[in-house]
């Protein structure tokens, strides 16, 4: 039996109460056993020690939307805006190879755990062949992380090139395929949806997909109202006053639905959103980053509607990086609202955390520490000068610390970094091979026009 205990932490369980206490989390075989406040208990036999004295123990950051191999375009098409941008991204399709999938998610996934991310879900939407998604699997499972693979489908628009847009049947198999290769379970989920309706996907693939959905229950992941763009696109050939409508007529919204940014939605929409229970994927840094504009997540919470936070993709993020990503959050709102007090620092690490949980239907599992879920844990080191003093711990953690602050991360019970140093993994290695495929691949795509 695998037992650990953790002593002497600043502890954020990150339940619906706000508190923090010090003590100690017990863990057997992966699952938490004990929570408790002051002194260390008695040790028992064959127990790991892990002294957190100076860190404060959490659980692990939830990333709820990205897109790992993106890693090797870091910085490349960094000033363009969603359609154009968008445009290169889709034609990379042309000369993306499966290599580059492997290196690129190992990579990404390493930047993630390094940044305290336990569990990440991957919009998968570039699909030239079956063996891209295969090795975006590979990298994901070897890395340790606990993941959602979102597998979504496209069959329309000028921006796609033909070899990734997909006719419904073809897709299907092609996700029946995974299915069949992996066994679903705690460590690695599966979902599906339309990667961004409706610029690339027709009502008749929407239709399709809620009705394969369903049969192989499977939850939805989409971008859905990025930019206005894409809200002018659904007015003008769907009539439609937004996305959210839109793709609430096709059952598209509900209680496994991550809908990635939205945006561009209205106070109507939101209310779709709570009624049907779908969460969404607030990603402030991509946003930003792509002059999209503010997500109206203010407004999402007071109405009730889960919201978690991604990173989204490193090409319109440029890292993997959740603090960050927290803190953008943050100050955004306020600054949109101008307001400084117009969002809780605990609301913001309850989306990395526990609302990143239940938008991936893993709250059962992770998201808060508490009896009976897994060990998906992080130390964050906050002995350091950026970090002291401690005032308020919630706010700090948003606003002071750094992913680099992170010093053991756990999966499940296991140490996956320990004093930043990756158990399992050879990361001089893999940063390696994902410079050999950043070299082929930006090699390939500057023989590509767009
Ligand atoms: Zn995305």
């Amino acid at each position: 039996m695998n037992k650990i205990l953790i002593s002497n932490a600043l502890i954020l369980p990150m339940t619906e109460t706000r508190r923090s206490f010090t003590g100690y989390v017990r863990a057997r075989d992966g699952t938490i056993t004990e929570i408790g406040d002051g002194a260390t208990p008695k040790i028992e036999a064959d127990e790991s020690i892990l002294d957190a004295a100076d860190c404060v123990l959490m659980p692990g950051l939830v990333n709820a939307h990205t897109h790992l191999y993106q890693v090797l375009l870091r910085a490349v098409w960094e000033d363009l805006e969603l359609m154009p941008w968008l445009k290169r991204i889709y034609g990379c399709a042309r000369v993306l190879q499966p290599e580059h999938f492997y290196a690129g998610s190992l990579l990404g996934c390493v930047e993630a755990m390094r940044s305290g991310v336990t569990t990440l879900c991957e919009h998968n939407f570039l699909n030239p062949g079956p063996e891209c998604a295969f090795e975006t699997i590979r990298a994901i499972k070897d890395s340790g992380l606990r993941a959602v693979f979102a597998r979504t489908i496209m069959d329309t628009g000028g921006i796609v090139p033909d070899c990734t847009k997909e006719k419904p049947d073809q897709a299907f198999r092609r996700i029946e395929e995974i299915l069949a290769r992996h066994e679903r379970g705690d460590r690695l989920q599966f979902m599906t949806g339309p990667n961004t309706p409706p610029i690339n996907t027709t009502p008749a693939l929407l239709s399709e997909i809620r009705r394969f959905a369903d049969d192989k229950a499977l939850g939805i992941s989409a971008h859905v109202a990025e930019s206005k763009s894409v809200v002018e696109c659904v007015r003008r050939d769907h009539g439609k006053n937004g996305v959210v409508e839109f793709l609430h007529e096709f059952g598209m919204s509900g209680q496994k639905s991550v809908f990635a940014h939205s945006v561009h939605i209205s106070n109507d929409e939101i209310a779709i959103l709570r009624e049907t229970g779908a969460s969404v994927s607030h990603n402030p840094v991509s946003n930003m980053m792509l002059g999209d504009g503010v997500a109206p997540v203010v407004e999402m919470l007071r109405q009730g509607v889960n919201v978690a936070l991604g990173t989204d993709g490193a090409a319109s993020n440029h890292s993997q990086d959740l603090f960050d990503t927290m803190k953008s959050a943050s100050l955004l709102q306020k600054v949109h609202h101008q307001d400084a007090g117009v969002i809780e620092p605990y609301a913001v690490l309850r989306m990395a955390t526990a609302g990143g949980a239940k938008a991936l239907g893993l709250d059962s599992l992770c998201g808060t520490i508490e009896i009976g879920k897994r060990a998906d844990l992080i130390l964050i080191d906050v002995d350091n000068i950026h970090n002291q003093p401690v005032n308020d711990v919630f706010s700090q953690i948003v606003h002071c610390a750094k992913a680099s602050d992170v010093r053991t991360v756990m999966v499940n019970g296991e140490m996956v970094m320990r004093d930043r140093h990756l158990t399992g993994l050879d990361a001089k290695k893999i940063l390696a091979d994902a410079k050999i495929a950043n070299r082929d691949l930006m090699r390939r795509v500057s023989e590509l026009s767009f």
